[in-house]
């Protein structure tokens, strides 16, 4: 396994900097449930993660009042009481969604095999199927009107605020029958990770080297070599300021990167499918982030550890007007420097805009960072009274930052919005021997949509009769 950085992890590491571990952008670890992907990796390698249960999995801030996300959804049909029936659907919609999933769903089917497989699945759930199917081809805000009496901008409000950091898109764009199972996350269980969530990544390092596999730090890959329609090794660079580069043969290559990369790493031997899915696909979301030390006495007491804060009823979510705020636990001293806490803040950006104006106007650039970070630091207010007082450290990154630290094309972070199931995207390549993981692949976005992914590959891989 190679890795460009000097630790694993990526977009769910976590880094050291002046007695803090910071999360670099996930926080929430969720798909550790029975039969989960986390849980189902767990059996599959023989590992115990190192977490703890988190309850409430977090707090929505919304203008008028705040909700809590937890196991069960009392308070929120204590907010909403007229959203019942909306909240019974959802439950019926995710139990049928973790089903299939748990099946090892082969979605997008890739070959007849799959077809097959996907054939078996489906069949062993007709009776529920039935009764689900529609909303495989219906948005969430088609499902809201069918099952919320008359129009509730708060709710929606609440609905889109979630999805976006679940699915990436509002309720008029998300896929309900996916919709439903992104808004399952805090129902199920959510995880604290000891250490932090690079924790997670760092866990399977270790198993993948007991298990007599390598881990190769600093190793960034500058090239796929193809030959004869087969990737036959890729081009290694150690470090950033390497000139040269080695060779390194490959029978079979997993990349764990954008389409965008993969086919910059491919050059002139980009496939055709991938070449044109490149020009079409509109760049997604990025991320604009905060780390922060914080002086604990600051906090309130009680006070979660994980805040949603949308600012207002209307107008676009993300570009500071919503955040996601965790809060390093108390319990866990090794995360900051005794009576502090470490604190990850981020708000969806769109990556062009910033990528463009530091090409054109570094100082532009700046100011737009340093009005961001202030914009942010006073929408915290809602959530956490007088934290400001008790500031010690702020580090903040733009897509320009999360380009540099994983190299993601334009720094885009999140993968794609699931808003139609047949246009998911699957896990090959175009060459016979390379596929994709991450979140750029089915089920996409989250460190439990990346393993569900993966194992789906890792199947694939083995079926293959390589290993
Ligand atoms: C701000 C933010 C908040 C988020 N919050 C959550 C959350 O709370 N919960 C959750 O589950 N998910 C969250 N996510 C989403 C989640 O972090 C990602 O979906 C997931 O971590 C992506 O994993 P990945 O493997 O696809 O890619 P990455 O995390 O980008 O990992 C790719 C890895 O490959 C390495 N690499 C890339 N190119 C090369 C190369 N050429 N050679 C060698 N190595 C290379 C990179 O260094 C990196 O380590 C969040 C994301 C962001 C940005």
């Amino acid at each position: 396994m190679l890795e460009a950085h000097v630790y694993p992890g990526g977009c769910a590491g976590t880094f050291f900097h002046k007695g803090y571990r910071f999360d670099a952008g996930a926080t929430v670890a969720g798909g550790f449930q029975a039969d989960g992907p986390l849980d189902r990796l767990a059996r599959r390698l023989e590992i115990e993660w190192p977490v703890r249960p988190q309850e409430p999995a977090w707090v929505v801030h919304l203008p008028r009042r705040s909700v809590l996300f937890g196991k069960d959804q009392r308070d929120l049909l204590r907010a909403f009481p007229h959203s019942a029936a909306f909240w019974r659907r959802q439950r019926d919609l995710a139990a049928f969604g973790w089903k299939l999933g748990g099946s090892g769903l082969p979605w997008p089917p890739a070959d007849g095999s799959e077809v097959l497989q996907l054939a078996r699945t489906l069949f062993g759930h007709t009776s529920e199927g039935r009764r689900h199917w529609p909303f495989a081809f219906r948005s969430v805000a088609d499902w809201m009107a069918r099952d919320l009496p008359g129009e509730d901008r708060e709710f929606r409000r609440l609905l889109d605020a979630q999805l976006l950091i679940s699915a990436q898109a509002t309720s008029e764009k998300v896929n309900a029958l996916w919709g439903a199972t992104a808004l399952d996350l805090a129902r199920q269980g959510t995880m604290q990770v000891e250490g932090g969530m690079g924790t997670l990544a760092q866990t399977l390092a270790r198993r993948l080297q007991e298990l007599g596999g390598q881990l190769l730090l600093r190793q960034q890959v500058t090239r796929i070599v193809v030959r004869k329609g087969l990737a036959c090794g890729v081009i290694l660079r150690r470090g950033r300021r390497a000139r040269t580069g080695r060779f390194l043969p490959a029978d079979f290559i997993v990349a764990n990167v954008t389409p965008w990369t993969l086919a910059s790493l491919l050059g002139d031997s980009v496939p055709v499918g991938l070449r044109r899915e490149t020009q079409l696909r509109k760049p997604g979301w990025s991320a604009f982030v905060l780390h922060l030390g914080l002086d604990q006495r600051y906090l309130s007491h009680g006070a979660a550890d994980h805040h949603q804060v949308v600012t207002s009823l209307d107008g676009p979510l993300g570009e500071g007007n919503s955040l996601f705020i965790s809060i390093s636990p108390t319990w866990d001293d090794s995360r900051a420097p005794q009576g502090c806490r470490a604190v990850t803040v981020s708000t969806h950006t769109r990556a062009t805009c910033w990528q463009g104006l530091s090409q054109k106007d570094p100082a532009a650039y700046g100011a737009r960072k340093a009005a961001y970070v202030e914009r942010m630091l006073q929408h915290m207010e809602r959530a956490l009274p007088g934290f400001r007082a008790g500031l010690r450290l702020t580090l903040a990154g733009t897509p320009l930052t999360w380009q540099y630290y994983t190299g993601r094309h334009l720094g885009l972070a999140g993968g794609f919005p699931v808003t139609s199931l047949l246009k998911a995207r699957g896990a090959r390549s175009g060459l016979p021997n390379l596929r994709l993981v991450g979140d750029s692949v089915f089920p996409g976005q989250s460190t439990a949509g990346v393993v569900s992914g993966a194992m789906r590959v890792a199947r694939d891989v083995l079926r293959q009769g390589v290993l």
